[in-house]
């Protein structure tokens, strides 16, 4: 029997990552571009046919051999009609469709989704969350993003725009969000409003990288200023706790590892803030598949959609 293979993408507004996954989606080989060397929609989705093309070639693999290619992308996806409608960090995308354009390129099953929502299939499938049916993952970066599971599968909502954890607002009022609002927990956890709280505390120049090493050394003030993240974090997911009566949240992205602290933190506040029944459930993970959760997503996309 012929062995086949999937193609998994995960665009990032800084990276373009593609990777060779076996039926189990086991990682044969992988590359890295950067996205912003394609200067425009034209030129990345050139790149990425090229890397398509080039992992073919490069394994001498034949089309035959390839079930799909699965892709995430970092915006608003309809994975139903292979849409991309929007974006935000990579300009020029608005209404594309992705899908068609891919499969006429070339000649394979393409299904694109969201990159939160693949990231949170593959913790649900094969990462922290496996043995759980109602979980939340959370990526905290530029952006916080968000994704459901309910009772064993995706929570898509009507729209297919459910997870924005990101857009929980935290207070009346506060700074202005990227989504339009205000004080959305993204403006206040997310890693713009982190490095210039850290900034004022350590000097102008240190990184997120550093005050999480000075944490993880017990540094007194880098435990202090973790713990007051892992405070406004565990204060909206207590809200969403209540809500959903999780068994698991799994925390993913840069911040997550700072490590012990911020994770203490958070489960102590969900303790205390979130009623009892629901805040005793809730089991608190740092993502398993870390970089790969994406590219791993992409695989279990493929594999279910092909199932249809
Ligand atoms: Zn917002």
């Amino acid at each position: 029997m012929v062995k086949k293979f999937i193609i998994a993408i995960d665009l990032g507004g800084t990276n373009l990552k593609c990777a060779l996954l076996n039926s189990s989606l086991k990682i044969k080989a992988k590359s890295s571009f950067s996205t912003k060397s394609f200067d425009n929609k034209r030129k990345l989705i050139g790149g990425i046919v090229d890397s398509i093309n080039s992992f073919i070639l490069r394994q001498n693999l034949t089309k035959r051999s390839i079930l799909g290619i699965g892709i995430g992308l970092p915006g608003l996806v309809d994975t139903f009609k292979g849409m991309v409608h929007f974006l935000p960090n990579i300009p020029g995308w608005k209404e594309v469709s992705l899908k068609k354009i891919l499969e006429q390129e070339t000649g394979l099953p393409v299904f694109i989704d969201n990159d939160v929502k693949l990231m949170t299939f593959a913790e649900h499938k094969a990462g922290s969350a496996k043995e759980y049916n109602n979980v939340l993952c959370i990526t905290l970066g530029t952006g916080v993003g968000g994704g459901l599971i309910i009772g064993n599968s995706l929570y898509r909502g009507k729209d297919n725009a459910a997870g924005e954890i990101g857009h929980l607002p935290l207070n009346e009022h506060g700074p202005v969000c990227g989504c339009g609002s205000e004080a959305c927990l993204e403006v206040y956890v997310g890693n713009a409003r982190i490095i210039k709280d850290a900034r004022k505390l350590f000097g102008s120049k240190i990184t997120l990288e550093e005050v999480s090493k000075l944490a993880q050394g017990n540094n007194a003030k880098a435990t202090k200023f973790w713990g007051e993240v892992g405070k406004k974090l565990g204060l909206a997911l207590s809200g969403v706790v209540n809500l959903l009566n999780l068994d698991a949240i799994v925390i993913g992205g840069g911040v997550s590892c700072a490590g012990k602290v911020l994770f203490k933190s958070v489960k102590q506040t969900i303790l205390m803030r979130a009623m009892n029944v629901q805040a005793k459930r809730v089991n608190i993970f740092k993502a398993k598949l870390g970089n790969d959760a994406g590219i791993i997503g992409a695989g279990y996309l493929v594999k279910e959609r092909l199932k249809r």
